[in-house]
């Protein structure tokens, strides 16, 4: 099912005579397609859980417009728009069985619709076989782990077939093992069963590393939609550059000179295109070539083995944050008495910012 969010607005009054109102919403328009994962991410506060509950009905926008496919559902209550919903807080029921919680929605069911006694049995099955919980069905709750209680929220989320499956922060409340091992479990139910699902979460590499697309939000406002790995290469302003990606992108404050990008008093890349002046440079971690010539020198800090890589923390006089980190292959690594570290760097690893707007500054790679 396709969701289309037209101008979609929520705005909160404020609650004393002098505030602000909360622009909870800002004219979200974005075309979810049938069947895909959307993962909706930002920092807290952005407007992610606002708009899940736009969507669910759970809120009704101040303006704008929701449809499932060429339903308008805008003013349609939750019940009637045929959403599975999955909270942090699995709620389960705690005095009812795996089954009888799965099988809760359907029997709340009104009207002609509402399937006989063995359908929904075997609905819940079904359900209950789709997320691994089919061996369970029996226990209550308190017998279950965090992990297999979330399995059991979202078995009851899909008992329905729902035509839209939200799933808001599903797996805060799981250790970070099983969170990692949910997450592909989401990912796979969701390819199973073909249900458009949008993810929230503040977790970026949650997001990335499930979603068909991304929706990077901040302060109500969407900043980018993208294939995960599109936006993490062509971020489209400083904060989607520096909001994904660990890491974090580092950062400095630098200017363009004749075409070329000027660190301090350091000449680091040529950037043909780009107008001179001030500008602000982000360099991923992975965009530092170690290279005894090379025109980019940092103080070396320490050096950090991470296994598989080998992480350089160094400092320098126009970086934006304490230190300048470098992820390098472990075994390249330079030597920790080195008092200069120095780097060349990967052009499209580098991405430049107007230091007023932070919308990005383009230049020929
Ligand atoms: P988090 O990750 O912390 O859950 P979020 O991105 O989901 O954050 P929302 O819960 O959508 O953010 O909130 C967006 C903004 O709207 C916040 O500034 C919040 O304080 C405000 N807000 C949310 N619900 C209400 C409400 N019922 N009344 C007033 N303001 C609200």
């Amino acid at each position: 099912m396709k969701v289309v969010l037209k101008n979609l607005t929520k705005r909160f009054p404020s609650r004393t005579k002098k505030g602000d109102d909360v622009i909870a919403v800002n004219d979200f328009n974005f075309e979810i397609p049938d069947g895909k994962l959307i993962g909706l991410l930002g920092p807290s506060g952005c407007g992610k859980s606002t708009t899940l509950n736009l969507i669910s009905g759970l809120e009704a926008p101040t303006s704008g417009q929701i449809f499932f496919g060429d339903d308008d559902v805008t003013r349609l209550p939750p019940e009637n728009r045929g959403v599975g919903l999955v909270f942090q807080n699995y709620a389960l029921y705690p005095h009812l069985t795996v089954q009888d919680n799965i099988l809760f929605p359907l029997q709340s069911m009104k009207g002609k619709n509402k399937p006989g006694k063995q359908e929904m049995l075997d609905k819940a099955r079904e359900a209950a076989r789709l997320v691994q919980i089919d061996e369970l069905m029996d226990r209550k709750p308190s017998e279950l782990s965090g992990g297999q209680q979330q399995r059991v929220a979202i078995a009851r989320a899909l008992v329905k077939m729902p035509r839209v499956l939200l799933l808001d922060e599903p797996l805060s409340n799981l250790d970070a093992r099983l969170r990692l091992q949910t997450r592909e479990e989401i990912r796979r139910i969701q390819q199973e069963t073909g249900v458009t699902t949008i993810f929230v979460t503040h977790d970026q590499d949650e997001a990335m590393s499930i979603s068909d697309m991304i929706v990077v939000m901040k302060a109500g406002v969407v900043q980018q939609i993208g294939q995960p790995q599109d936006v993490y290469d062509d971020p489209e302003n400083l904060f989607v550059a520096t909001f994904l990606g660990t890491p974090p992108i580092n950062v400095f404050d630098g200017r363009v000179a004749n075409g070329m990008l000027m660190l301090g008093d350091q000449a680091v890349l040529p950037v043909k295109g780009a107008p001179d002046g001030p500008v602000t440079a982000a360099i991923r971690p992975e965009g530092f070539v170690l290279d005894a010539a090379g025109p980019f020198r940092c103080a070396l800090q320490r050096v950090e083995v991470m296994g598989r890589d080998t992480s350089v923390v160094s400092t320098h006089p126009a970086s934006r944050n304490a230190v300048v980190r470098s992820i390098i292959p472990a075994r390249q690594r330079p030597d920790a008495a080195l008092e200069t570290v120095r780097f060349s760097l990967m052009p499209e690893k580098v991405h430049l910012f107007d230091p007023e707007t932070g919308n990005r500054v383009r230049f020929d790679l």
